[in-house]
């Protein structure tokens, strides 16, 4: 059984997930003590218990210490049995960190599966659903799978109630090579709320439009949602390329100014394009799994994040393959597999 110590490296959630995900696809089981030990509020929040619950089903796994709060768990997985899920994560816990878990165990199964997650679709510190739509799986679909991804409600924390619908046709993963960006395609700004002033919403556009003045006036809108999938707000930046889309988002958060959340989002937006890099941070971590499963490819991204460096440990510790990290001019790395 492999051990693990769950307060080392970047020490949060992801450490689990990705434990999960790749222990149904190895059948090595696991343990991890100290989960979360890196937290301020350390154990399994009832995010990660029902990413691990989720892991569990398709994969016939048993689990011990899956509870919130709880501090040790163990994962002994079964056969992962690929076709139709539904997963609710009773708060607005993200629906994109439980898809994150059971994502690549059903990418390389036997048949398609069709997975239904309700819960928080715009959450902080989570892949917003554009992102995961934009970002994240066209890079896995180049890979060779199949997988699409529709938001039918949107859920903002604290209220979730959100529900996407995902579907999976597997394939093995090739390895790709993701160097570069390609040429600009267009870039956008939106602001998406509901349930609050309209003002707010104004205000982070406005604020996001001063900083990227370099963007086309009509490339900005803001969009008022049906007021019973909120209340929330959240910017949504992107940068479209040929090889590659970037989503940097902005969220709403109770006693933060909407131009200071705007005028972060503007400057990561900015570095992102500045760099030239191929993943941004959060794409850079979240395409370690698949592309260590395919056992092989690169890609280009900015400075190495903890979240990625945890990443690539934790798939060593199943895989036994190890990643290789170049610094290249102007700040970019190359992650080789
Ligand atoms: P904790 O850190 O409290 O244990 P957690 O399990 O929710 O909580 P992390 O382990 O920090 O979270 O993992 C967060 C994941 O969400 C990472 O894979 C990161 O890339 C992704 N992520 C966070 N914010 C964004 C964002 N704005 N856009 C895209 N992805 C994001």
């Amino acid at each position: 059984m492999i051990t693990i110590d769950g307060s080392e490296g970047e020490g949060g959630g992801q450490i689990v997930r990705n434990a999960c995900a790749l222990s149904l696809i190895t059948g090595e089981p696991f343990r991890i003590t100290n989960v979360r030990g890196n937290r301020s509020k350390p154990g399994l929040m009832r995010q990660h218990v029902t990413a691990v619950e989720a892991a569990s089903v398709i994969g016939n796994a048993e689990c011990q210490g899956l509870s919130v709060g709880s501090s040790e768990l163990i994962f002994s997985p079964g056969r992962v049995v690929p076709g139709e899920y539904h997963f609710a994560v009773g708060t607005a816990g993200s629906t994109g960190l439980v898809l994150q878990t059971i994502l690549m165990p059903l990418v390389l199964a036997d048949a398609p599966s069709r997975v239904v997650l309700e819960g928080g679709t715009h959450n902080m510190l989570a892949p917003p659903f554009e992102f995961i739509e934009r970002t994240f799986l066209p890079i896995i679909n180049r890979m060779g799978p199949m997988v699409s991804a529709k938001l039918i409600r949107h859920g903002f924390y604290p209220r979730g109630g959100g529900r996407i619908e995902v579907e999976i046709t597997p394939a093995a993963l090739n390895s790709i090579d993701c160097m570069d960006r390609g040429e600009q395609l267009g870039v956008a700004g939106q602001a998406v709320f509901t349930g609050l002033p309209f003002d707010i919403a104004e205000r982070m556009l406005n604020r996001a439009r001063l900083d990227l003045a370099s963007w086309p006036e009509d490339a900005f809108a803001i969009r008022e949602l049906p007021v019973d999938q909120g209340p929330g707000v959240i910017l949504l930046l992107e940068a479209r390329y040929a090889n590659v889309t970037e989503v940097v988002s902005g969220f709403g958060q109770l006693g933060v100014p909407a131009e200071r959340l705007a005028k972060t989002s503007a400057a990561r937006m900015k570095g992102y394009i500045e760099s030239t890099a191929f993943a941004g941070p959060y794409l850079a971590d979240q395409v370690i799994l698949p592309f260590v499963l395919a056992s092989g490819g690169a890609f280009t991204t900015v400075k190495p994040s903890q979240h990625m460096l945890t990443a690539i440990d934790i798939a060593r510790r199943f895989t036994g393959k190890t990643v290789r990290l170049e610094r290249q001019d102007g700040g970019r790395h190359l992650v080789i597999m």
